[in-house]
């Protein structure tokens, strides 16, 4: 469930117009629903209350300092991929007992400021990693607690940029040699072993590859314990999806249920790490039309496709040019009841650049304001400044009110600390 809905032919965020917004703070805007971020929060915690867990919110998907806020003040904690990340998460409040690094590609001082942070724990992804993090945890006099990020070859079914956990994908540890590896970490000085860690793709809208992943995890759990580790953290990532289009994604209680019944008897906390299901239905971008024109193709009825030019694109919005997603457009005020078959395309100069293609769409007309739906997650975090585009503004709603959480880019923000290299402006003669 969400807070954005049309009431008397306007859609609003909780009780604000989208058009106050877009009329006050311009477009392309983002505007996130404060309510819905934690009502989605609160909901996703009630479903694991059975067990010891730990909720780390995947902040890759939308770290705004806003976004990362209304979760660490329901106790959240967050998982990073970067030390931007970690900075960014301190910055908003997470308490460093409760952040988790994941990634595959860790730098000397992103390990560093981590350790000298105190997080949780380092999701490790390869043997080469763990000695890195041993040697840097030596020079600090520190010990460094990790978990293996296993990969346990299952099939995710979901979009090929966004599984992680076949044997292919360049993931994690293969979950056939982690005990090995464990035996290997467990005889480091300056490393102490304290979980065990999977995450396996994004967007997934069935429960079964969760089930046979934590299955598989469990299996190994048993093994490591048995011989001795002293596991005490099972992070079973993130990835739960949203319903963009059709999709019907498990709700949150019956992916709880599956994973408390996997990992039942054991004395563990559960570690989660839920992105995209906490923010992606809790956001929109706004965009108004630029123009209109006629396409020379034709949609299944002879007649002329549209083109409806925005001033949001690619830039802004990566997921459909990205992965050929479909996000959801509608208009933000009454429309023509005339429906035309069009593709909403933004100013880039490429042709992948589009935000919907074949939408049958009321005829919109210049000036047009349009939500473009389920933007919260992996909308603006991807967003680039391509075309040398100034990032959009973010916007936060609660009730009655809504706030700028990041300003527009600015055109001096787009040549910030760029220089002209001194030979090209030297002048003639002098040299
Ligand atoms: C991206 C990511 C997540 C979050 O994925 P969602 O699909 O947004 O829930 C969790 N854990 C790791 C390691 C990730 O890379």
């Amino acid at each position: 469930m969400n807070h954005f809905e049309r009431k008397r032919g306007e859609m609003v965020c909780e009780g604000v117009p989208l058009r106050r917004i877009a009329d006050a703070v311009g477009t392309p805007v983002y505007v996130y629903s404060h309510t819905t971020l934690a009502h989605h929060y609160s909901a996703f915690d009630r479903a694991f209350s059975g067990i010891p867990h730990i909720i780390c919110y995947s902040m890759k998907a939308n770290p705004n300092g806003s976004v990362i806020r209304t979760f660490t003040n329901l106790g959240s904690g967050v998982d990073i991929v970067s030390g931007g990340e970690l900075s960014r998460a301190l910055a908003a409040g997470a308490p460093p007992s409760k952040i988790v690094y994941s990634g595959v590609g860790k730098m000397e001082w992103e390990i560093v400021e981590a350790l000298r942070q105190g997080i949780l724990m380092f999701n490790v992804e390869s043997r080469q990693e763990l000695e890195t993090i041993d040697g840097i945890a030596r020079k600090m006099r520190k010990k460094a607690p990790i978990s293996l990020r296993v990969n346990p070859d299952v099939d995710p079914r979901t979009h090929p940029y966004i599984s992680t956990g076949l044997k292919k994908n360049k993931f994690g540890i293969h979950i056939d040699q982690a005990v090995r590896d464990y035996e290997w970490a467990a005889r480091r000085r300056h490393i102490e072993v304290i979980g065990v860690d999977c995450h396996i793709g994004s967007q997934l809208t069935e429960i079964s590859p969760f089930l046979d992943a934590a299955g598989r995890v469990r299996v190994l759990v048993d093994r490591l314990i048995r011989k001795g580790l002293d596991i005490r953290f099972v992070d079973i990532g993130g990835g739960l999806g949203i319903t963009y289009e059709n999709e019907v994604p498990p709700d949150p209680q019956q992916y709880a249920d599956g994973i408390v019944d996997a990992f039942r008897g054991l004395p563990v906390t559960i570690v989660l790490e839920p992105g995209r299901v906490l923010v992606g239905n809790a956001g929109v971008l706004l965009t108004r039309v630029l123009y209109t024109k006629p396409s020379q193709e034709t949609d299944g009825k002879a007649k002329k496709k549209q083109f409806f030019i925005v001033d949001a694109a690619m830039n802004d919005l990566a997921r459909p040019s990205l992965y050929g997603s479909y996000h959801a457009i509608v208009p933000v005020a009454g429309s023509s009841r005339r429906r035309v078959v069009a593709d909403v395309v933004g100013p880039i100069c490429e042709s992948g650049d589009f935000l919907a293609k074949d939408r049958e769409l009321p005829a919109l007309t210049g000036g047009d304001l349009v939500a473009v739906m389920s933007a919260g997650g992996y909308g603006f975090s991807m967003s680039s400044t391509y075309n040398s585009r100034p990032r959009a503004a973010e916007v936060m709603v609660s009730g009655s009110r809504f706030e700028v959480v990041r300003e527009r880019e600015s055109i001096r923000d787009l040549t910030r600390g760029e220089r002209t290299a001194s030979f090209l402006t030297r002048r003639r003669g002098k040299a």
